[in-house]
């Protein structure tokens, strides 16, 4: 937990998600609740810095005729939310209001709930139904043929202004480049001796990768990378099939239907994966988030997703738990100098600890600058016509102390992060997860 909170001596804690519920979708009770929460922060102003949502709501506060919360209209509420891109900091660093205080404050799980109450409504824009849609898009866009166009027409400023006019998707955002070549497509067989895998601690030795729609279509070296270092390591890794989406891009719109049919796909996948005595793990950590903590608590009675949330793991937190066991391998053949790293809030949010600093300042001759502040990126929030300035001013001081770590290597444990910062460095240096700076630093 962060060093930022004080004030509350047992430990915070999450709340299950109340949403089958019929005061959740209660308009009057989502009312109340927004008031009272939104008072407590108006007093408190801890989190102004951390995204657009506090501000907006400071400034209603501070217009309104009494400035205090009585005098802003209810009607406004909604614009706090709308700026919500979920990445839980407030919650998980800041906020000493958390469960089991009397208070009571969850802002992100309360930002949800108006945005689910919003989406049940129809106040969704077609827009972001569609780029939230990743399984169909991106399976869609990854096709040969459309790939290529689709990379071709992000390099073109008229038709990119096109996009921005027909779509509302910003006309200097960075998009995703799409590799027809997929990663599963690349990697079909298990790599490593599966008989041959060694248990340490919690770790089975056995890794089936949730690949993730954007390291599937995306980033598909970053897959190949990762089965370098756990194959370096012993580990032996199958790619799971028949997965969807996680589902955290309907999470963050409030369509809680739809979480509710990509779990419904998802954890026979998983499950089936675990009893066969595989561990999970994948590349993103929202989507690690998504099983290990989201679901579970939109899902609290559920015990296969509970199940699922015990095996599912970020690479670097297993790496760190076998090195505990003396099974992470430390023989590195190439120091990487100087790193700026980012934590991504996903995973810092998972409360796992830096495993990335730790596993990474293992190799000899690296002095890593740690960043933890919000790459902007933020999901679909950067590329949104109507956020993207602000996802550019929240990048800002990432982008600033990269650029002043003047290092051999930086990147983000997000790879969409690391994209973002090299966005605002806009220079010939690329983001390079920290993944593949581990296949650096064994020379493979
Ligand atoms: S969850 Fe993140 S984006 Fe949402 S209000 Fe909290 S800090 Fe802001
Ligand atoms: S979420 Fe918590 S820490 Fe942040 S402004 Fe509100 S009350 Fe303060």
């Amino acid at each position: 937990m962060s060093e930022y909170r004080e004030g509350n001596l047992e430990r915070p804690q999450r709340e299950p998600i109340p949403w089958k519920d019929a005061e959740f979708w209660d308009e009057d009770a989502l009312n109340t609740e927004l008031e009272r929460v939104f008072d407590i922060c108006h007093t408190c102003r801890r989190c102004v810095s951390l995204c657009q949502s506090f501000p907006v709501l400071f400034d209603l506060v501070d217009e309104s005729p009494t400035m205090e919360l009585d005098g802003v209209d209810k009607a406004d509420f909604p614009k706090v939310a709308e700026q919500c891109f979920m990445c839980d900091l407030c919650a998980e660093t800041k906020c000493p209001y958390l469960p089991p205080h009397e208070f009571a404050v969850d802002f992100p799980h309360l930002m949800l709930r108006a945005k689910a109450v919003g989406f049940r409504k129809g106040q969704s824009k077609w827009r972001d139904r569609l780029i939230t849609s990743t399984d169909r898009v991106f399976g869609f866009v990854g096709t040969p043929g459309i790939a290529q166009t689709a990379n071709a027409v992000n390099g073109v400023g008229v038709l990119r202004k096109a996009l921005n006019a027909a779509a509302g998707i910003h006309p200097e955002a960075p998009l995703p480049k799409f590799h027809s070549n997929s990663f599963k497509k690349r990697q079909k067989d298990i790599v490593g001796v599966e008989d041959e895998a060694r248990s340490a601690g919690r770790t089975t030795g056995k890794v089936a990768l949730y690949t993730t729609c954007y390291g599937n279509w995306n980033e598909p070296e970053l897959g190949e990378d990762l089965a370098k270092v756990l194959n370096r390591n012993g580990i032996a890794m199958k790619v799971l099939t028949g997965e969807r989406c996680c589902g955290m891009p309907k999470f963050e719109l409030g369509d809680l239907a739809a979480v509710e049919r990509l779990k419904d796909a998802n954890i026979p996948v998983l499950l089936e994966a675990i009893e066969e005595g595989w561990d999970i793990m994948a590349p993103i950590p929202s989507c690690v988030l998504m099983f290990k903590q989201e679901l579970p608590l939109m899902f609290p009675e559920d015990a296969d997703v509970q199940k699922v949330a015990e095996h599912i793991f970020d690479p670097f937190e297993y790496f760190a738990l076998r090195h505990k066991e003396g099974m992470f391998d430390t023989d590195f053949e190439r120091p990487l100098g100087k790193v700026a790293y980012h934590a991504a809030c996903h995973q810092r949010v998972q409360n796992i600890g830096q495993k990335t600093r730790e596993i990474l300042s293992l190799i000899p001759d690296t002095e890593i600058t740690l960043i933890e502040r919000c790459s902007g990126h933020d999901g679909t929030y950067a590329i949104k016509s109507e956020t993207h300035a602000h996802a550019v001013k929240i990048a800002r001081p990432v982008v600033n102390r990269v650029k002043q770590a003047d290092a051999e290597h930086y990147g983000s444990d997000c790879p969409m992060a690391g994209r973002m910062i090299e966005h605002g460095i806009d220079g010939e240096q690329r983001a390079e997860h920290p993944i593949t700076m581990l296949r650096v630093a064994y020379g493979l």
